[in-house]
């Protein structure tokens, strides 16, 4: 096929380099709980990035009215595959919408703001990798989003 090793680590240096400039004007600090050494996914870059992207954007729209906003990135090697998190301090996910939140079209934000299509777009992205895409709400708080992937295979 036509994927190969990503770096996990690199897909979210791409993502946070994107959202630079609004991470630092909304203060948002981020934590990285992820290993020093690169964890690799079986995957095509730009369709992670894209990924991550929305799900970054995500984080930061629902923070907007939140103090000591907090984006929380982990990366975790389970066995056969590998667990990328993405969490934030915003309100969370009302328990009405949990279910409803990967459906085309179905958005909170007011016009404008959102088309509801993000999430829908990349559950299937994953999916179409061999992995997986939740929602929950964090026992922290704020919404978490977990994305399975196969592990990736180095070349030695
Ligand atoms: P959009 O961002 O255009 O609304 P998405 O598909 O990205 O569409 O998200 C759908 C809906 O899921 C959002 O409108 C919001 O209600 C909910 N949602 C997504 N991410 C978060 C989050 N980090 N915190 C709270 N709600 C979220
Ligand atoms: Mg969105």
């Amino acid at each position: 096929d036509s994927l190969a090793a990503v770096s996990v680590q690199a897909g979210f240096g791409y993502a946070l380099r994107l959202y630079r400039a609004r991470l630092l004007s909304a203060g948002v600090s981020i934590v990285r709980d992820w290993p020093a050494d690169e964890v690799w996914v079986h995957a095509d870059p730009v369709r992670l990035e894209q990924v991550l992207v929305n799900l970054i954007g995500n984080a930061l729209q629902a923070m907007t009215d939140t103090s000591d906003p907090r984006l929380e990135l982990s990366i975790a090697t389970v066995t056969g595959h590998v667990r990328i998190g993405v969490r934030d301090s915003g309100p969370g996910i009302a328990e009405a919408h949990l279910g409803r939140v990967f459906e085309p079209f179905f958005t909170t934000k007011p016009v404008g703001k959102g088309l509801g299509l993000g999430l829908s777009i990349s559950a299937r992205i994953v999916e179409d990798l061999g992995g997986r895409l939740e929602a929950c709400n964090a026992a922290a708080g704020g919404a978490l989003f977990t994305i399975d992937l196969p592990a990736g295979e180095v070349a030695p």
